[in-house]
């Protein structure tokens, strides 16, 4: 993730400032869906007792409490419904602005609507009705603790971009 206009943080990384600083396989039950990311499937929990749906994915279901949960497939592509444009607040390893989007993922996809950051977008040009596709990219490694050793979390994450016109 770019420090870009910070110079002290320039080209570094700091753990401390990570919005994503669990998702080691190691300390994460969901750890799936980031490798599921890596295999470029955009991915959630249904229940397989109630059929629940659930996202983002769950290790226990909310309904009925069943942890016999299976992982399903989720469209890549949908279209902005909402979007805000965040120029204050913004987190500081994140370039300004930060752009979230309610995304409608289709009248036949298990789960409707996901809130999402939109990147790879100029400021002020996505509106509602856009189309827009899932893109995953790699977050730097962290260094964690485990036992007595310090492994490395290899990572990626996920956001959506607009589909070229
Ligand atoms: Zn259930």
């Amino acid at each position: 993730m770019a420090t870009a206009g910070i110079p002290f943080l320039e080209g570094r990384y700091s753990p401390t400032l990570d919005m994503w600083p669990i998702e080691a396989k190691e300390f994460n039950r969901i750890h799936k869906f980031y490798e599921n990311l890596r295999d470029a499937r955009f991915t959630t929990t249904r229940c397989t007792k109630c059929g629940r749906v659930s996202y983002p994915p769950r290790v226990i279901c909310p309904e009925c409490y069943a942890e016999e949960l299976e992982w399903i497939e989720l469209p890549k592509k949908g279209r902005v419904g909402v979007v805000v444009e965040k120029w204050g607040g913004v987190p500081i390893c994140f370039e300004r602005p930060l752009i979230d989007a309610w995304i409608d993922l289709g009248k036949r996809s298990p789960v409707r609507h996901i809130l999402s950051r939109v990147i790879n977008c100029p400021p002020e040009t996505l509106k509602e009705g856009d189309e827009v596709q899932l893109v995953v990219f790699e977050v730097p490694a962290h260094p964690i603790e485990l036992k007595n050793e310090t492994i490395r979390a290899e990572r990626v994450f996920f956001a959506f971009e607009p589909v070229e016109k």
